[in-house]
């Protein structure tokens, strides 16, 4: 009988194992080529400040559209180019066109981009920052870095160096998908964050009702208002979860529900391109 149920088990996991490597595989070889091939783009989803309902900037999101495994969501690809250390020269890729994008846009709009904690590790992310700053000449205060709280599990006290250094350019640091890591309160005070991007699952909770939710919600903006730090409530999809965001307090909110991610030609479409405007 134990026989039995050790081959059961074997069975039962092994196949899911072995698909698991082989996708990673995959992705990690066709990964390899997608900067040389032109492979990745960008799209920029609206933040939208709620006391004027005005867009106050975009984040840049990045995408993959593999000439083999077809569209591969950064939640599959990116812990790869992390391990893989792939994520340096993506990254770096990242912060130089959407610099290069951002800076086309009217000055009043702010540019938000995503570092994950594999990217903050290296101690050269700061001189490629500085550099997607100086060719594309955009102003280091338009410019938000987005960490989360993963962060907080290597020992290396790199990140906060490297945001040490930002913050000496006038570049800011947001707090990313608060809520699912493990912060404490002395790391946010420590850290300096200027804002806080409450989590889609809080707001998801707290519209179906969750009052552990919306306490959480409360605290978490009751603190950053004492801090001086702003918050941004995530993945905002609807009518209720919008109105609740307001009446909680939230200053911004991003969202299916306000915008969907898109493509820069789209964002000019929506907030006009300077550039028409002085050839006119
Ligand atoms: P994130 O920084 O928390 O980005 C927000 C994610 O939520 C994006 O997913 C966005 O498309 C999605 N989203 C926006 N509004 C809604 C909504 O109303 N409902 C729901 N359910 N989702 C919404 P995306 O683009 O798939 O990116 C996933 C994650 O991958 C990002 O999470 C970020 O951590 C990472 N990522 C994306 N681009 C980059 C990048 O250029 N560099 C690095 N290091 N990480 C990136
Ligand atoms: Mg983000
Ligand atoms: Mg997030
Ligand atoms: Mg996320």
């Amino acid at each position: 009988k134990s026989k039995e149920s050790g081959r059961g088990v074997h069975y039962a996991y092994e196949p899911a194992m072995l698909q698991k490597a082989e996708e990673r595989r995959a992705i990690e070889s066709a990964l390899r080529q997608a900067l040389e091939n032109g492979e990745l783009h960008l799209v920029y989803q609206p933040v939208v400040t709620l006391a004027s309902k005005e867009i106050a900037g975009f984040e840049a999101l990045l995408r993959w559209t593999s000439a083999e495994l077809g569209e591969v969501p950064p939640e599959k690809f990116i812990p790869i180019a992390e391990e893989t250390r792939l994520i340096d020269p993506i990254g770096e890729w990242v912060f130089r066109n959407a610099c290069a994008e951002a800076v086309t846009w009217p000055e009043n709009y702010r540019l938000a981009v995503n570092l994950s904690s594999g990217q903050l590790r290296n101690p050269r992310l700061c001189t490629a920052i500085v550099s997607a700053l100086s060719q594309s000449g955009l102003a280091p205060h338009r410019l938000e870095v987005e960490t989360t709280e993963a962060i907080l599990s290597n020992d290396s006290d790199q990140p906060i160096k490297t945001f040490e250094q930002l913050r000496g350019l006038g570049v800011t640091v947001a707090l990313d998908d608060f809520g699912t890591g493990y912060s404490t309160l002395g790391f946010i005070g420590r850290t300096r964050f200027s804002s806080i991007k409450i989590d889609k699952s809080f707001i998801r909770n707290a519209e179906s009702g969750s009052k552990t939710s919306i306490a959480v919600i409360r605290a978490v903006i009751a603190m950053a208002d004492s801090l001086g730090i702003a918050t941004i409530a995530e993945g905002v999809e609807n009518d209720q979860q919008f109105k609740l965001a307001e009446r909680l307090g939230c200053a911004q909110v991003q969202g299916y529900f306000v915008d969907r991610p898109m493509s820069a030609s789209e964002v000019h479409t929506l907030i006009g391109d300077p550039r028409d405007e002085a050839a006119a």
